[in-house]
């Protein structure tokens, strides 16, 4: 069974996808994208990937290439035809492809849109879930507008690279003030020694992830309270749990910091509920 990509208005099969070698997301990161996690072939979390998308586009003064309505029949055939049910599907969308400038091109550019689904094994990463994940810390030193979403992400790339060399699967930034910014492709949060459900407040240079946003209105819903305030690496080492958030990592519990267990060293309660929960919602809401 093949792969499809969609790519500036057709699909083809992945193996022979491309673009132009002036197409300015290559060329400049001069682009912006969303990933949505797939629950039995449907969008997680549409409404918020999409208002991000419009918001980190408008950011950068890209015109949507198609109106929601239509972009969401494109997203929905490439999972058909790509035949997943379960998995994760990345739309790219940059300025389009023009003679190379750092400023915008003239005239009217047609913007850029490339459209990949791929398969996510939800018994090895619920089985990864149960096992927890190692996180490390590691400097802040991404641009300031970390919440426009673009593809310029050699420093998240970097950070995850080290986090691996480190049996880690996350990096978390922190600012220069010592607190946790976030991770690399995800949101972070502890359970802190006093039993408070933390995680930084979107004023900072953080992206407003749609994971953490659904997971706040699950709290609200369960009558959970949380502490939008920033912790820093020793709070977290300090905590009773920690967990990231993200479309890729869903609610992942954290064991380690910078080698350091978290807790007991296990997963613990809390993430595993808000695991739970905020599949139950996602599953429920799914388009
Ligand atoms: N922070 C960063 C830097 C990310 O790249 C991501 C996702 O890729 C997130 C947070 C989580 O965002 P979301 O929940 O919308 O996937």
């Amino acid at each position: 069974m093949g792969r499809y990509a969609y790519v500036n208005g057709s699909f083809v099969r992945h193996g022979d996808a491309s673009v132009h070698i002036e197409d300015r997301g290559y060329q400049l990161g001069d682009a912006v994208y969303e990933v949505w996690a797939l629950f039995d072939g449907k969008l997680a979390d549409p409404e918020g990937h999409f208002a991000r998308l419009e918001r980190s586009l408008g950011e950068l003064r890209i015109a949507m290439p198609m109106t929601r309505a239509a972009l969401t029949i494109v997203l929905r055939e490439a999972v058909r035809r790509n035949r997943v049910r379960e998995g994760l599907l990345y739309l790219q969308v940059g300025r389009g492809v023009a003679p190379r400038n750092h400023a915008f091109p003239d005239g009217d550019v047609p913007p850029s849109v490339v459209v990949t689904v791929s398969a996510v094994d939800r018994a090895a990463t619920e089985a990864k879930a149960a096992k927890g994940v190692a996180v490390i810390t590691t400097p802040e030193n991404r641009w300031g507008r970390c919440d426009i979403k673009t593809v310029g992400l050699l420093p998240n790339a970097l950070a995850k690279q080290a986090a691996k060399e480190r049996g880690a699967v996350e990096a978390w930034f922190v600012d220069d003030l010592g607190f946790v910014t976030e991770g690399a492709s995800s949101n972070a949060w502890i359970v802190d020694a006093e039993g408070r459900l933390r995680t930084r407040d979107t004023n900072a240079n953080i992206l407003r992830g749609v994971t953490r946003f659904t997971l706040l209105d699950v709290l609200r819903e369960e009558g959970m309270e949380v502490d939008e305030r920033p912790f820093t690496p020793a709070e977290a080492k300090a905590a009773k749990e920690a967990f990231i958030t993200g479309a890729g990592s869903l609610v992942l519990p954290v064991i380690k910091v910078d080698d350091h267990p978290v807790g007991d060293g296990v997963v613990g309660p809390m993430a595993m509920k808000l695991r739970r929960l905020y599949i139950e919602r996602a599953r429920a809401t799914a388009i």
